[in-house]
């Protein structure tokens, strides 16, 4: 979704109201849910013109089913994803840019989030896009104590207890380096270097 920051009304800003029913914000979602889409998404997004720069507010919220990381069973997440970012005007020229260079707002501390915009255009996909990767969890798992699988009967260690832990450490495929006797080494010290003629 493109928006015109002419288009912005100045004083009052512009308001979005954003649902599972606006496509190019369910195709942005699902390249971070592995292509799931969301059941729903409700989301409220405000822009804000201040001179060149556009500053974007609001929030996500779409629930999800992920998987533990560690086991590998389905975790109902309900995402809420804060959007706070302030979009700066990407000069294409060194002239365009020493033109503007007076004008420049000083950045704040919370305006730490910032991104840029392209010939008076905002991508609105590439905006809700960093913010979820920003701030949906990289690794999402079923409870904090989460003791996975194990990888020599598959089983969950959650719900079975095994007892591979210990023929494990015995069969290490590391274990067998440690018989092994590197020869002495011979002939590689004072190999001629190639003479440049
Ligand atoms: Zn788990
Ligand atoms: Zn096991």
């Amino acid at each position: 979704m493109k928006i015109r920051t002419q288009d912005i009304p100045e004083e009052l800003g512009l308001d979005l109201t954003l649902t599972e029913r606006d496509e190019w914000l369910m195709e942005t979602i699902k390249l971070h849910l592995s292509g799931c889409s969301p059941s729903s998404v409700t989301g409220q997004i405000h822009l804000d013109v201040l001179e060149d720069n556009v500053n974007v507010t609001g929030h996500l919220h779409f629930p999800f089913v992920s998987q533990c990381a560690s086991c590998g069973e389905p975790v109902n997440l309900a995402e809420d994803v804060p959007i706070n970012v302030l979009l700066v005007p990407l000069y294409n020229s060194r002239q365009e840019r020493d033109k503007h260079e007076d004008e420049e707002i000083e950045l704040t501390r919370d305006d730490l989030d910032f991104s840029f915009y392209d010939k008076g255009v905002i991508d609105m996909s590439a905006v809700v896009n960093d913010e979820i990767a920003l701030h949906l969890p990289y690794n999402v798992y079923c409870r904090p104590d989460c003791k996975g699988i194990c990888p020599t009967c598959l089983k969950n260690r959650n719900t079975e207890a095994c007892e591979c832990q210990s023929i494990e450490l015995v069969t290490s495929p590391w274990a067998k380096l440690k018989e092994i006797k590197l020869p002495a080494e011979k002939g590689r010290r004072g190999s001629k270097k190639p003479q440049l003629s």
